[in-house]
């Protein structure tokens, strides 16, 4: 496959896989966005969608890399005034982002669907690059914890994912449908990407979704999955936590394991080639390359790596 004519379909959640879209949309200027909708969050009223803002801020320029979220250089006065007035305020939201997120509040209260606020969401922050949120219904991602069973954003940012983790439900999957826009866009994708996202939180929830993992199946031979561990570690977050309580062996491999029905293809790091055989037991290809994304320089090599090594 030549980068110039690579049509990408990559499906994501936020913090690892906003680097690898970043790196795409400067290899190719084909790449659909379907985004994970289980982290979505109802506070204060206010519907807040963190992983396709923080795609939407990735590719707007505006994210803070550091943090991983939100806009860089925000303000965060209104949460201090919720403060004041003796409300919780564990998750961190900042003026500007609490603007994007009363909007669509507005706009979903008024009758306005999911996708097609993201589509006008992605206009007004100048982003070309569609984003198609995986599905217009509401489906949660829970964490069953020693403590009790919380919503996920409660879980990890609100508890700091202290608790042990019992198991992982999404609850709404089974009744949600899944935008037609994003089953076609893998249709006619030359490569269709599992981001290197959170497994059971972030990639998890939308092979739930009926008919994504159908048409997945489908496409198997051309559907890639970028491993978000490096060894039994996960680069960040708690996805090692998370496929241990799963039952999953926390590695390349075990990732493997968990996608093999959905994908013939998974780059990992080249320190975890040892592992290659294994994996190829499964009846899954694998490539190996540096998969850590600290700079752009670094997204933008693995975007061309799985563009120009992958064979579909
Ligand atoms: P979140 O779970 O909502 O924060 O968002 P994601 O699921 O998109 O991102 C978290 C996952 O991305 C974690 O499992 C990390 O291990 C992975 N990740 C973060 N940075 C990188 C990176 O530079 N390279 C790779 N391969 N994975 C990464």
């Amino acid at each position: 496959m030549r980068s110039g004519d690579a049509v990408i379909t990559i499906l994501a959640g936020g913090t690892g896989s906003v680097k690898l879209v970043r790196g795409l949309v400067g290899k190719t200027g084909d790449v659909t966005v379907v985004s994970n909708v289980g982290d979505n969050y109802w506070l204060y009223g206010l519907y807040m969608c963190p992983d396709i803002d923080t795609i939407v801020y990735g590719l707007a320029d505006l994210l803070d890399y550091d943090r991983g979220w939100g806009i860089k250089k925000d303000t965060f006065n209104f949460l201090r005034q919720m403060e004041v007035f003796g409300e919780e305020t564990w998750f961190r939201m900042g003026d500007r982002d609490t603007a994007t997120h009363l909007i669509r509040t507005n706009m979903l209260k008024n009758g306005r669907n999911l996708a097609d606020i993201t589509k006008w969401m992605c206009e007004r922050f100048a982003v070309s690059t569609r984003i198609i949120p995986i599905t217009d219904n509401s489906v949660e991602t829970r964490i069953t914890t020693s403590k009790g069973d919380m919503h996920l954003q409660e879980f990890w940012v609100k508890y700091r994912g202290r608790d042990k983790v019992e198991g992982i439900q999404y609850v709404g999957c089974e009744k949600a449908r899944p935008n037609p826009e994003a089953i076609n866009a893998m249709h006619d994708s030359d490569l269709v990407i599992l981001a290197p996202g959170n497994p059971l939180t972030s990639i998890g929830p939308m092979l739930q979704v009926k008919g994504v993992r159908k048409e997945l199946v489908k496409i198997r031979k051309k559907v890639v999955a970028v491993s978000p561990l490096i060894g039994d570690s996960a680069v960040s977050g708690p996805a090692g936590d998370y496929m241990a309580a799963a039952g999953i062996e926390t590695s390349p491999y075990g990732l493997a394991t968990m996608y093999s029905d959905v994908c013939a293809n998974i780059v990992i790091d080249t320190k975890d080639r040892a592992m290659a055989k294994r994996i190829r037991n499964l009846d899954v290809q694998v490539y190996d390359t540096r998969i850590l994304m600290r700079t752009k320089a670094a997204e933008q090599a693995l975007a061309s790596f799985i563009i120009k090594q992958v064979r579909v």
